[in-house]
This record gives structure tokens, sequence and C-alpha cells, in this order.
């Protein structure tokens, strides 16, 4: 039985992991569950986000959250926030920011394709700092007075871009744009596990974080958690949440909204079009339980066996297979198949290409290719996938000479 054949589609093996473009992460059967009951109710939507305000500062340590279409939509959200505040002009202008500040200072070696939400907002970026070492030209990497240097008079804040082995530490990033009174701006969407990052990343005194609900924490594919100041997610909640009502009976919950705040009720904002259902909250939420509680983690030596198993199937094959183990006992370990190109007589990308075409068709991570790997992530890896998955790659990858037949 299957949905996407009944469709006259072809499901495919999904050994990439919780990427975007294969459909995010699977979800679980409590998840599932709770996106059906959901749908069978009603609820005001920003009844549903004060609920989530007050789930996601439980998890995180945040004064608020709220639950974004995606981290990708926190980061247009959070900027929304960032460049008007409470002002109610501001938000019916954006992304025309005329008249106020607008740059928000990037490190060159955080740039990415995701900042397009930021200038989506209406922001502009001002790139500071060099990696030197990337570039053959030196020694350091961007550092903290850099981004001192570039804030000015239209600076509205600072866009910082985490991982562990960011540069330089966030504390020094936030320690900067505070004493200049800017907020920071982070995005963690990938950065789950380990789950202390849900609070640590705030701990450093950032002002918003933005997290995906459609990868590691395993919610709908198009969720994600904004958290942070409590008036910056209401200001990012403003402009997201649907506002066709009267000002005199808008009700707003006060964990997230401070009716008081406001003159009048402001139409639409630039965040309408990145709005979320009630499904999409409650399955996320409870999706964010699991995670947090650590449900997850007994799955991972079983995940650990499967490709223990794969590994064993490619055995006097011309490849090297690494199971890689993660330090924190919570990230799901991979299998990196190293080839022989020369044995095999073919690329990386050659037999990339092969085993997506291939019946069934294989998806693995493509991470690696240029260091001549494949990499098998085990998240959407059941054990009757591992075994065909295995047999796909003993197909692609018997040389002309290990292959006498
Ligand atoms: C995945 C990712 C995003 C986008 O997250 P969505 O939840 O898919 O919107 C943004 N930034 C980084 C660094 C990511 O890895």
């Amino acid at each position: 039985m299957s949905l996407y054949v009944d469709w006259g589609l072809r499901p495919i093996i999904n050994a990439s992991g919780a990427v975007t473009r294969l459909g995010g992460a699977p979800m679980p059967p409590a998840v599932l569950d709770a996106f059906c009951a959901a749908a069978q109710e009603c609820a005001p939507l920003d009844v549903l986000q004060g609920l989530a305000s007050r789930e996601i500062a439980t998890h995180t340590g945040a004064e608020a959250g709220c639950i974004t279409s995606g981290a990708a939509a926190g980061l247009l959200l959070g900027t929304a926030a960032i460049l008007t505040g409470n002002d109610l002009g501001r938000m019916e202008r954006l992304p025309n920011c005329t008249g106020f500040p607008d740059e928000f200072v990037i490190a060159r070696e955080h740039r990415n394709g995701y900042d397009h939400a930021v200038r989506a907002a209406g922001a502009r970026l001002v790139e500071v700092g060099f990696h030197e070492p990337i570039s053959g030209a030196g020694v350091r990497r961007v550092e903290a007075w850099e981004y001192a240097a570039a804030c000015g008079p239209q600076t509205a804040g600072i866009f910082y871009v985490y991982q562990a082995s960011s540069h330089p530490p966030l504390r020094e990033v936030v320690a900067v744009a505070h004493e200049k009174g800017l907020p920071v701006l982070v995005d963690a969407a990938g950065q789950l596990p380990p789950r202390s990052n849900l609070r640590d990343i705030l701990e450093t005194g950032a002002d918003l974080v933005c997290f995906s609900g459609g990868k590691a924490i395993r919610g709908p594919q198009a969720t994600g958690l904004l958290c942070g100041r409590r008036d910056l997610v209401s200001a990012a909640a403003m402009q997201m949440l649907d506002m066709d009502d009267y000002f005199e009976l808008w009700d707003p919950p006060l964990e997230l909204i401070d009716k008081t705040q406001f003159r009048g009720l402001p139409r639409h904002g630039i965040g309408r079009s990145l709005k979320v259902s009630k499904e999409q909250i409650m399955a996320v939420l409870t999706a964010l339980r699991l995670f947090a509680s650590g449900a997850y983690d007994a799955e991972l030596v079983f995940h650990e066996r499967r490709l223990q198993q794969i590994a064993t199937r490619l055995a006097g094959l011309p490849v090297g297979c690494r199971l890689v183990k993660s330090a924190d006992s919570q990230s799901l370990p991979t299998l990196e198949i190293t080839l022989d190109e020369v044995a095999l007589g073919r690329s990386a990308f050659d037999i990339c290409r092969s085993l997506r075409n291939g019946n069934p068709s294989v998806y693995v991570g493509h991470w690696g290719l240029e260091h001549c790997q494949l990499i098998v992530n085990p998240l959407h890896i059941s054990d009757k996938n591992a075994v065909l998955l295995a047999t796909r790659l003993v197909e692609e990858l018997q040389s002309e000479c290990s292959d006498p037949r």
C-alpha cells in the first residue's frame, strides 16, 4: 500500500536523512496522531501560539516563542520584528525600510542561501571579515571588533549563523551587539542535536534564535521555532498572525502579545504568507516534547546495527566503509563509503546518479561526493529498506575486475 504509487509516482529510498528536498524527517506516530486530532476541532491560532510560547519557553529557557513555517520563515519574521518593533507604521511598510535602520551586520563567512529570508524582510546585509585560511591568504577569520566597527546609525541588528565551529564565538558577538544596544538574530536551524543547544544558544544572550521543526525535532517539515525576547517574538507573531478582526474584539494571549501596547489592529503583515496551521502547531509541539525528553536516543543502536549490516554486504568491493558515530550519543550514526574510483572505473557522482535513477530509486547523502564518498544517513531506513539499499549499492559498486561474470 503506497499513496504515491496510487497516484502514479515511485517513492524513493531516502538515505540522506532529514533533508528538505526529500521531505524532511519521518514524523513519529504520536506526532501524526496530534496532527490528525488537531484537525478535528478548532482553536484560534493566536491562542495556540500562546500555548506554543509557554511550551517553547519550558524547553529553551526563552522568554517567549512561536511556531513558524520553518527556520527560514523564522529568519524572515525575526528580521521583521527587529526592523519594526511594535511600530504599526513600520509593520505596514515592510519590506520598505525608508526612514529607519535596516542594516544587519553579518560575517562574510556566515553568508549562505538562507540569508535570502533576512533580505526578504527588507534588511540590507553589511558584510564584515574574511576567512583567510580558506582563501590561503592568512591565518585569521572574522573577529568581534570587525562587527563593532561596522555598526552605525543605520544598523538594526546582527545576523549570526550558528555552528559549534562558528567564529567568532556567539557570546563575543552578543557582547559587542549589546554594548551598542543592538539585537542578535541567530540561525540555528540544523543545530539539534545536541538537545542542550535548545538552551545553550539562547543562554549566550542571543535575542532571537531559529530552529527547524522538520529536522531533528521530527515535526511537520514546514515548521520551525522562533524563540527569544518577548517583545521581539511578539512583534514577529503580530506580523504572521491573521489580523482580520475588530480591535475591540481582538483578545490575544498576554504571554504572546500585550494588547495595551497598541492603538489599533494592524493589517496582515509581511509574515502572513508564512502562516502555520493548527495541525502543524500541535504536531510540532508534540515532537518538541519527544525530542526534548530524549525519546529518540533509544533508536540509535538499531540504526547502528542497520548500517553495520550494510557495511558487511559491501565487504570485498573496492570501497572503504567507516561507521561514524557522534560524540554526543544523540546524533544519528552515518556510514561513510569511500570509493576507489580507479578500480570502479566510475566516479562517485556517476554512481550517485545511477542510484537515484535505479529501481528502487536511492538517494544517498551527496555531501562527500567531492571526496569520493557516498554517505548513508539511516534516519529513514527501515529494516526492509536497509536490505534493498544494500542490494542496490552492491550492484553499483561491483567493479569490472571484482565481478568476473
Ligand atoms: C535547514 C536550514 C534552514 C532552513 O530551515 P527550514 O526549517 O527548512 O526553513 C536555514 N538555515 C540553515 C543553516 C539550515 O540548515
